[in-house]
């Protein structure tokens, strides 16, 4: 059944995961090398599992995989990394289950992606030992969606009227989701389905596009500004996958959450320190002249 000369060894995270049968578990997991697999963990809901406790959601992990007919099987697991919190505040795991959804929903199997690989990590490793300033959580996942878009071919043209080719100017201009980006006020005006973007949205747009992430996690934006950015690139997304992502209702769900938030804590596992609230560098404003 299984033909253990054909083995391999690879880095993982653990993007999905569901019950199969009696004992087992299916998992959904990313590598750099072979893109995403779906395998086949045997025996892992089982008390007296080894491999449970690393196949955790989230977890970076080696493996060592047994190519079989159906699904590949986990035959041996070790935790490279495991990212506690997010396992115990609710928040980071709904942000860390976005940014796998969407690393699962644009890759595919047997290709190469070790510059997606990074970007997940470097994500995960922020969400689990960040600040974890509700505003810089989100900040991260604008910047990761215009990351994962250009590392995939669909980044939005911020820059360039898509009509005339020219520069953009600092006036409202014409976003067209469909299209792909922004055109011009010439261009957009009488164009169907164009929706108008203000100064500030394409600018914020334009700086979390064209940043790393250590020259962003200080900004601090207006709840209007991070508001109407992260309504351009949700839509801009969905345009794009033709769904709506299950964890993004996830997110909206919690967001309208009256109540404080809910920690689940498991036993002897604490949620990481917050941090200090301190100053950030840079501020809206500072980069207004930016564009
Ligand atoms: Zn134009």
């Amino acid at each position: 059944m299984v033909e253990r000369s054909h083995s391999y060894r690879t880095r993982a995270v653990i993007l999905r995961r569901r019950n199969y049968s009696d004992a087992d578990r299916i998992l959904t997991i990313f590598t750099p090398s072979f893109g995403k697999r779906v395998l086949i963990a045997k025996g892992s809901r089982k008390t007296t599992s080894r491999q449970a406790g690393h196949l955790e959601l989230f977890n970076h992990v080696s493996l060592l995989v047994a190519q079989a007919r159906t699904w590949d099987i986990i035959t041996e697991s070790v935790t490279v990394e495991s990212f506690l919190r997010l396992r115990s505040d609710l928040d980071a795991i709904s942000r860390a289950a976005y940014i796998c959804e969407l690393v699962d929903a644009f890759t595919a199997e047997d290709d190469e992606y070790e510059a997606v690989w990074e970007l997940l990590l470097l994500c995960l490793r922020n969400l689990d030992g960040g600040p974890g300033r509700e505003a810089e959580a989100d900040l991260l996942l604008r910047w990761f969606e215009l990351q994962l878009l250009r590392l995939m071919g669909f980044q939005p043209e911020l820059f360039a009227c898509l009509g005339c080719g020219e520069g953009l100017q600092p006036v409202e201009n014409f976003l067209h989701l469909n299209a792909g980006g922004v055109f011009c006020p010439q261009c957009g005006r009488t164009m169907l389905g164009a929706e108008l973007v203000n100064v500030s949205t394409l600018k914020i747009l334009r700086h979390i596009a064209r940043n790393q992430w250590e020259a962003l996690h200080g900004l601090q934006l207006t709840h209007t500004s991070a508001m109407a950015v992260e309504s351009v690139l949700q839509r801009y997304l969905v345009t794009i996958l033709e769904r709506r992502l299950k964890s993004t209702d996830f997110i909206q769900r919690l967001r309208q959450a009256p109540l404080e938030r809910i920690r689940v804590e498991e036993p002897g596992i604490r949620a990481a320190s917050r941090g200090s609230s301190h100053s950030p560098p840079g501020s809206e404003d500072s980069f207004n002249e930016v564009v």
